[in-house]
């Protein structure tokens, strides 16, 4: 009997994910579009599109203040978009749902709805190495702000966390580590449930930027046990603008309104505002509600695909990539950690990571050449950029080969 594994790769048709992402049949400099910049953005099924032309034209409303049928109808669909996002996230209840803008929103938000009220001089943030800016600078701000000291746990040289040292560093003066899940620069996956037990144990809390983890790999915020989770809508094939931050119940009941206005209010006078419980008061103002809604649309689509499948998928193509890659002449993988997921980093010699974009663009192929919004990542590793091929359900090894091919021709010539 074939096993569940062989099954599921079987029944992967990325042929047929392919035909639900309209964009895909685009022609980039006269050839057929191969998107490999996920990490950046992912690209919108039928379904999302659907979804928002089909609020716009039948259920645009404000929500919870109207007394008519629009109102009712934009209000549910937002309400059963944030039960959605529970549900995929394993989340104890629709209340720990936050629809904010997107990650670097949702960290900033704990960094001053919670870090600025309950943080002070002799206090530590612990990040690591591999962080993407939006969860490092909200920190140095905070810690700019309450005089708490900013720390960083090393990676070794394949992308892995250092974990001995990662733990060495909590103490009883960390009242917070906050980390990637996945690194958007070598695309390792951090042993988030140990290092989230690691930290509890020392008294500290827990935030989890899962911006590219959500799109490649299930995650359950209750087995995590994280106090927090954060990622953004349009890297899990939703619209741009919105994202969720997960919290704890009790966490979030600890969150001051990070914003004034309307929607987190129960009472006000000239004196006082009374606020509502969360996650309320911690909306501020006319949400992204088309977008919420459409959210939803694209965590349905990703569930009835099937997030193992998606994932056993992508790692026969990382490896693939990996595989291919580094049999060319004088490239040098950037994060080979063995637990990867979905981003493939690169340098070649005596070729610019830009030229190397340019070359791949001329040809239809869209990878990113930069820093990833992530530089101590990058300089960790002796460079300033690299490239970055990032991979999505909607990827096949044709599209690996046909990146490969590019650079195989420009080694071939430098
Ligand atoms: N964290 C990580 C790991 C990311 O990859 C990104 C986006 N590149 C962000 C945070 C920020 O996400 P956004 O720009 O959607 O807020």
């Amino acid at each position: 009997m074939p096993s569940d594994s062989a099954i599921a790769e079987v029944a992967f048709d990325a042929q047929a994910v392919r035909a639900d992402f309209p964009i895909l049949g685009e022609i980039v400099n006269g050839l057929p579009l191969v998107w490999l910049d996920s990490a950046a953005t992912t690209q919108k099924p039928a379904v999302v599109l659907e979804r928002l032309d089909h609020f716009y034209r039948h259920e645009n409303s404000n929500i919870h203040r109207g007394a008519h049928e629009l109102a009712s109808r934009a209000t549910d669909a937002y309400e059963q978009a944030r039960t959605t996002a529970a549900d995929f996230l394993g989340a104890g209840g629709r209340e720990e749902i936050v629809f904010v803008r997107g990650t670097t929103e949702a960290i900033n938000v704990v960094a001053h709805a919670w870090g600025r009220h309950h943080l002070g001089p002799g206090d530590e943030v612990l990040i690591t190495w591999l962080e993407h800016h939006a969860n490092i600078v909200p920190w140095q701000q905070l810690c700019q702000a309450t005089g708490a000291r900013l720390r960083v746990a090393p990676i070794d040289d394949s992308g892995q966390l250092v974990l001995e040292e990662y733990e060495q560093l909590l103490s009883e003066r960390t009242r917070i580590v906050a980390f990637a899940h996945v690194s958007n620069v070598l695309g390792t996956i951090l042993p988030a449930r140990e290092m989230t037990e690691l930290a509890h144990r020392h008294g500290a809390h827990v935030l989890i930027d899962g911006a590219q983890a959500v799109s490649h790999m299930p995650v359950d915020v209750t087995a995590l046990d994280c106090d927090w989770y954060a990622f953004s809508g349009h890297k899990v094939f939703g619209p741009t603008g919105i994202g969720v931050l997960y919290g704890k119940l009790g966490m979030l009941n600890t969150m001051a309104p990070w914003q004034g206005g309307g929607s987190t209010i129960r009472d006000v006078t000239f004196e006082r505002t009374l606020y509502k419980p969360p996650p309320s008061r911690l909306e501020p103002g006319t949400a992204s509600i088309a977008d919420a809604v459409a959210l939803g649309a694209a965590l349905d689509y990703l569930t009835a695909v099937g997030i193992d499948r998606v994932a056993r998928h992508e790692q026969e193509l990382v490896a693939h990539a990996g595989e291919a890659l580094s049999a060319v002449p004088g490239l040098k993988l950037i994060g080979t950690a063995p637990e990867k997921a979905g981003v493939i980093s690169f340098v070649l010699d005596g070729v610019a990571p830009s030229t190397i974009g340019r070359a791949l663009d001329a040809e239809g192929i869209a990878v990113r050449a930069g820093h990833h919004c992530a530089q101590p990542t990058v300089r960790r590793f002796g460079h300033e950029a690299t490239v970055r091929a990032s991979l999505a359900l909607y990827n096949t090894r044709q599209d690996i080969d046909a990146l490969v091919a590019v650079i195989e021709r420009l080694a071939s010539r430098s």
